[in-house]
């Protein structure tokens, strides 16, 4: 299937790279703003359903998973840091509120970070295939 743009190009300038990020933080397709980019989760649709732009030939890998851990991880350590050194509560209560907000976020975080690559990767023309 040939890639179309929704937009015609002489008429409307292209998106700004920070909206173009934005789309990929919303699961909205890159190039147009208005399509789905998931299918479910985590799966990359194969196009965008409103401009059939090749969505899943931007493969990220373990990219989102890695700049994942790396934010959760920059909020929960230092928050489970800075808690034993202010409050020393019981080990039950640093756990009971450390574990799920880590899982929160982690479920929260992985498919905006997911969005926001494939935006970039968008962006730089860092198709695979
Ligand atoms: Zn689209």
């Amino acid at each position: 299937m040939p890639y179309q743009v929704s937009q015609d190009p002489g008429t409307s300038p292209p998106p700004s790279r920070m909206k173009t990020l934005l789309r990929g933080l919303s699961h909205l397709c890159p190039a147009c703003g208005q399509g789905r980019i998931y299918t479910g989760y985590l799966t990359i649709m194969p196009h965008c359903t409103d401009c059939s732009s090749p969505l899943a030939d931007y493969r990220s890998d373990d990219a989102p998973a890695y700049f994942t851990i790396f934010i959760v991880g920059h909020i929960v350590v230092p928050g489970t840091l800075l808690m034993e050194k202010f409050a020393s509560p019981e080990v039950w209560v640093q756990q009971a509120l450390w574990l799920p907000l880590t899982l929160i976020l982690t479920l929260l975080l992985l498919p905006r970070v997911k969005g926001v690559l494939l935006a970039l990767q968008w962006l730089l023309k860092m198709k695979t295939s």
